[in-house]
C-alpha cells in the first residue's frame, strides 16, 4: 500500500463509526494482550487519523459553516473523543503520536519537516515522547539524560522512564540536557546505543506500549536536534503537553459517556425490589451527577478547541482546565457507573472494570492533577492587574 496516499482525508471520516466498528470490538483483546493489533492501526492510518491535527492539505467540509480552523479543531477533538469511548488505549497512542507531532511541526527546520511530517501524517511511522525519567517526573526542567555536543552531532547517554508507545513508536521527541538546558532531540529507534524496555503489568491502558528508554551513547546527527538548543522543556515539550492535555481531555469524555451509557441502560433493566433500579431515588443521583458531569466535561473541551483554533490569549490556560477537570470527571464516572452494575462491574472482562482502571491513569499523565492546579492557579493570578 502507498501509505503517502491511500489515506484518508481526517475531515471526512465519521470517527463514531470507524471507532465503534474498527476499534471497540478489540478493548478487551488489547487490555489481554497489552498491544495494539495491527489491523486496528492499520483501520486508523486509513481513516486518516494520524493525520489529524498536523498541518498540511487537510480540507475541512466545504458544507462547514463554522472557520476551517474551528471546523479541523472540533473534529481533532471529536476524533479522540469517539476513540476515547472505544478504548482509552488507542486514544492513547494517537495522542502521544499527535503531542510529538505538534512539537515536531511547530519547532522543525524546513528540512526536517518535508523528512519527517508526510510520513507521520500517513501514519507510514508513529511518534511519541520521552521526557519522564526515574528521578524526574513532574519536573522536566530537571532532566538528566545528557546529550554531549561532538564532531557532527550529539552523543545521549540516560533513561527515560514511563513512555507511551515506547514499545511501538519509530521516532521519540526525546528531552535531554546540554550546556543550553533541556534541548529536545528527534530519535528514530533505530538509532544505535537506544535500547527499549517494554514494560507490563500496567493497572489500565495497558495498550499504551509502554517502555522505558536506554541510551547508551547514542549518536544523533546534527540535523536531529529540534528546535534551539535550550528550548527543549520550555517551548518543544509545553507544545506537546498543550496539545496532549486537550486530546487527553476529549479522550476522558469519551470514556466517561461510554460508562455512563452502560449504567443508564443497566439503571432501565436491573430489577431490585421489584423494581427497575434506576426508579430509586439514590441510583437517579449517581445518574444525575455522571450525566451533569460529563456535559460540563464537553464543554470545557469544545471551548478550549475553539480557543486553541481561534490561538485565543488563554487557550493554553483553558486546554489546561479542561485536562484537569475531565481527567478527574472520568474518574467520579467511571466508579458511580462500576457502582450501578454491583457485582457485574467488578467482574472479569467486563467493560467496567476495564473503564475504570483505564481512567486512574488519566489524572497521573500530562500533568498531575496537583500541578496543573498550580498552573490554573498562576494563570489565572497573571491575568490579574492590581493598581
Ligand atoms: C500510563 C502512563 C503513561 C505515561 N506516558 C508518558 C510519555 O509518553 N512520556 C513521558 O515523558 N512520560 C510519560 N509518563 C510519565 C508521566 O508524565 C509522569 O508520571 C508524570 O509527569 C508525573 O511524574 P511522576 O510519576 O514522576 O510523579 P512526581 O512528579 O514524582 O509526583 C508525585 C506526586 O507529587 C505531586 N507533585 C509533584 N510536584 C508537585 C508540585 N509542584 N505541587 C504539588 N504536587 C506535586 C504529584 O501531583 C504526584 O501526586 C506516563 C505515565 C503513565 C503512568
Amino acid at each position: 500500500m502507498n501509505l503517502l496516499s491511500n489515506h484518508a482525508d481526517p475531515s471526512q471520516t465519521n470517527w463514531d463509526t470507524l471507532a465503534q466498528d474498527a476499534v471497540a470490538p478489540f478493548a478487551h483483546q488489547i487490555d489481554r494482550d497489552a498491544r495494539v493489533p495491527s489491523q486496528v492501526i492499520s483501520a486508523l492510518r486509513e481513516a486518516g487519523a494520524f493525520a489529524s491535527g498536523f498541518p498540511g492539505p487537510t480540507a475541512v467540509s466545504p458544507s462547514a459553516e463554522l472557520p476551517p480552523p474551528l471546523t479541523a479543531a472540533l473534529n481533532h477533538g471529536h476524533m479522540h473523543q469517539a476513540l476515547g469511548a472505544a478504548s482509552a488505549s488507542v486514544q492513547g497512542v494517537l495522542n502521544v503520536h499527535h503531542m510529538g507531532g505538534s512539537a515536531l511541526a511547530k519547532w522543525s527546520s524546513k528540512a526536517q519537516k518535508s523528512h519527517w511530517i508526510p510520513r507521520l501524517r500517513s501514519g507510514e511511522i508513529c511518534c511519541a515522547i520521552a521526557m519522564t525519567e526515574p528521578e524526574v517526573g513532574s519536573d522536566i526542567s530537571a532532566v538528566q539524560t545528557r546529550a554531549t555536543p561532538v564532531t557532527g552531532g550529539y552523543v545521549l547517554s540516560g533513561k527515560k522512564a514511563w513512555i507511551t508507545c515506547g514499545d511501538f513508536a519509530d521516532l521519540f521527541v526525546l528531552i535531554a540536557s546540554t550546556e543550553a538546558g533541556p534541548t529536545a532531540f528527534l530519535l528514530p529507534k533505530e538509532t544505535k546505543g537506544l535500547w527499549i524496555e517494554p514494560i507490563e503489568g500496567m493497572l489500565g491502558c495497558r495498550g499504551y506500549m509502554m517502555a522505558n528508554l536506554h541510551l547508551e551513547a547514542a549518536f544523533l546527527p546534527e540535523d536531529h536536534l529540534l528546535g534551539r538548543p535550550g528550548f527543549g522543556a520550555s517551548h518543544v515539550a509545553v507544545t506537546g503537553l498543550e496539545a496532549g492535555r486537550l486530546n487527553l481531555a476529549w479522550g476522558c469524555v469519551g470514556l466517561a459517556e461510554a460508562a455512563c451509557k452502560l449504567a443508564l441502560q443497566r439503571a432501565k433493566t436491573r430489577q431490585q425490589f421489584g423494581a427497575a433500579i434506576g426508579d430509586f431515588q439514590l441510583v437517579q443521583q449517581l445518574l444525575a451527577r455522571m450525566t451533569t458531569d460529563i456535559h460540563a466535561a464537553r464543554l470545557l473541551c469544545q471551548s478550549a478547541s475553539s480557543a486553541r483554533a481561534l490561538r485565543q490569549m488563554d487557550a493554553a490556560k483553558q486546554a489546561t482546565m479542561a485536562k484537569y477537570f475531565a481527567s478527574q470527571m472520568v474518574g467520579r464516572v467511571t466508579h458511580d457507573a462500576q457502582q450501578i452494575f454491583g457485582a457485574e462491574g467488578i467482574g472479569p472482562n467486563t467493560p467496567m472494570a476495564l473503564y475504570y482502571r483505564d481512567a486512574r491513569i488519566m489524572e497521573v499523565i500530562e500533568g498531575t492533577t496537583q500541578v496543573l492546579e498550580s498552573m490554573i492557579a498562576r494563570l489565572a493570578l497573571s491575568e490579574v492587574q492590581v493598581s
